[in-house]
This record gives structure tokens, C-alpha cells and sequence, in this order.
């Protein structure tokens, strides 16, 4: 049985093993039972499950993982968790664990030696790196069915917004491109140690069969929606024409921009993810044609 998810158990063996938390590493280790039982539900995880946990800290949530699924493979990146982990984890045998910064490991390598897939990523994961985490599980193309994740409120909330909005960016567009988001619980800081000065939100991120879209080139789509995205106050036709490497004129930008019935001074913050493909695909279309 889990014997984590509570303060004193957390803080014992953290004294134990004299453990100092990292800043860096984002670390706020989960200390509440009916947190972890709702991630673990909400992620809809079954005995015929392979879980893929980043970040497990002290291994509070892998016990709950270990648990619940068929099998359960974590990636720490703190190699002095490595013997706290060791202890807690020992009743458990079908954990594998990984010493590594998971934004340097080949996932595909790490799907295929560990039975292929398709995972569930089920993470309290490190806030300042949340974005680059998704984006590489999302990326590599690995075969996932779900990816249900503690993070920052404010990041939970750019992930389920829709055009028109304050949050509203390439997050959320690349999120609702690959899966559908659904909010599962706030959490208060209360829940960890040490608390984060941040809110924080379960998600989950169910994976589409196929994108709702049809991108002729997903690279290039998701080129036009940062660079769309990263001048906000400036027009649509400015970010693109202004972002290095893109090779498009601001001729083009307009020619495909009145072909589409659009201003020339529209904003990409207005646009749906069915818009910029639609952009996405005239503009290369455009660029082939010289
Ligand atoms: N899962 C634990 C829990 O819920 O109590 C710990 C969650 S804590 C918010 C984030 C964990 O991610 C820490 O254990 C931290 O060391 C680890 N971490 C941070 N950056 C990482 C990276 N690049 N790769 C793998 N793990 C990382």
C-alpha cells in the first residue's frame, strides 16, 4: 500500500536522507492523498496501462501509478532522488527508473524499450518547463493516449482558451491541434511541500485520433502560429513578415490574406486553428510557387 501523500511521511524521509529541495528543478513534492487518488483517476488508468511519469520527486505519485497500472516508467532528472526513490518504490516491481532530463531523452528509444506503448503520462510537472515538456511529448509522435498533468493555473488555462482572449497564443493552438483539454481540479498550494506561490490545475489532454485540421506541413503550421504570436500588439502580416527564417514577403502575407477575405491589419489572436491552417497551407502553397 502507498505509504506517501502526507506530510509527516514526506517530511521523515526527506530528514532521513537529509534531501535539500532544488529551486531549479521546480521542486514541490505532492503531501495529499485525495489529490493523488483524483490524478490517478481522472488519468483513467487501468491494469492494462503503461505509465510514463516525469518527475516523480520523493515517488509519492508513482506508488499511486504503481499501483493502479500494468507498469509504470519514471524519469528524474535529481539524481539525489535516486535513493530516496530506491526506498520508496522497492515493494514495487514494475517501476522503471530513469536518472535523465526528460527534454534530453529519445522518447521514441524509451517508448520502444519499454514495450511500445501507447503510454499515459500521468506528472506533477516541474512549472518552469511545462510548455517545452508538452510540446516534446506532443512532437516526438510517440504513441500516447492521454497526458494528464499538474501545472501552473495560468498555463492550464492558455491550453483550453479559444480565440479572442488575453490567453490566447500558440499554446493553446498547438494543445487543441494534437488533443482536447479538460480541466480535472484546482489544487491550493496547501496540497505541497514546500507550496508553490502559484495556483495550479490538473489537466487532461485527451489525444485525437487525427488532428481536427488539415495541415500540409504540421512544421510549418506551428512556424506561423509562433511567429504570428510573437510580436502580440503587431499585426498578423508584421509578426510574419518580420519573423527571420520564415522566407515570405509581405506581399505574399497579403495576397493570401485578401484571397481569404481578410484586412491586411487582422491580428493572429483572432484567428481559429481552422484559420491558420487555412493560411498555413496558402502560404506554402504561395512560397512553392515562387
Ligand atoms: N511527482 C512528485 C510529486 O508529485 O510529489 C514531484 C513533482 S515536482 C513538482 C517536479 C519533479 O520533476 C521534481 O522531482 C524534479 O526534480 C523533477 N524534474 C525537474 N526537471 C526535470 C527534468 N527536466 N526531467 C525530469 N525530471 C525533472
Amino acid at each position: 500500500m502507498a505509504n506517501l501523500g502526507n506530510y509527516t511521511k514526506t517530511a521523515e524521509i526527506l530528514q532521513k536522507y537529509q534531501f535539500r529541495m532544488q529551486k531549479k528543478y521546480g521542486q514541490n513534492f505532492l503531501i495529499d492523498a485525495n489529490i493523488l487518488t483524483k490524478i490517478v483517476e481522472a488519468a483513467q488508468i487501468t491494469k492494462e496501462d503503461c505509465v510514463l511519469e516525469i518527475g516523480p520527486g520523493i515517488g509519492t505519485m508513482t506508488q499511486y501509478l504503481a499501483e493502479a497500472a500494468d507498469r509504470v516508467v519514471a524519469v528524474e532528472i535529481d539524481r539525489e532522488l535516486i535513493p530516496i526513490l530506491e526506498e520508496t518504490l522497492s515493494p514495487y516491481e514494475n517501476v522503471t527508473l530513469l536518472c535523465a532530463d526528460i527534454l534530453k531523452v529519445d522518447l521514441t528509444k524509451l517508448v520502444n524499450e519499454n514495450g511500445g506503448g501507447p503510454f499515459k503520462v500521468v506528472a506533477n510537472l516541474p512549472y518552469y518547463i511545462t510548455t517545452p515538456i508538452i510540446m516534446a511529448l506532443f512532437e516526438s509522435h510517440i504513441p500516447l493516449s492521454s497526458i494528464t498533468v499538474m501545472v501552473q493555473s495560468e498555463v492550464a488555462d492558455r491550453m483550453q482558451t479559444g480565440p479572442g482572449t488575453k490567453d490566447y497564443g500558440a499554446l493553446s493552438l498547438a494543445v487543441q491541434y494534437y488533443a482536447k483539454p479538460e480541466i480535472v481540479a484546482r489544487v491550493p498550494a496547501s496540497c505541497f511541500t514546500p507550496r508553490p506561490n502559484v495556483d495550479s490545475t490538473v489537466v487532461r489532454l485527451v489525444k485525437h485520433e487525427k488532428p481536427p485540421v488539415e495541415a500540409q506541413d504540421e512544421d510549418w503550421l506551428f512556424d506561423i502560429i509562433r511567429a504570428s504570436f510573437n510580436q502580440r500588439r503587431k499585426t498578423l502580416a508584421n509578426g510574419l513578415t518580420n519573423a527571420g527564417g520564415l522566407g515570405i514577403s509581405r506581399g505574399q502575407v497579403e495576397a493570401v490574406l485578401e484571397e481569404m477575405g481578410l484586412q491586411k491589419t487582422v491580428r493572429g489572436e483572432t484567428f481559429t486553428l481552422e484559420r491558420f491552417t487555412e493560411l498555413s497551407n496558402r502560404l506554402l502553397r504561395m512560397k512553392e510557387e515562387g
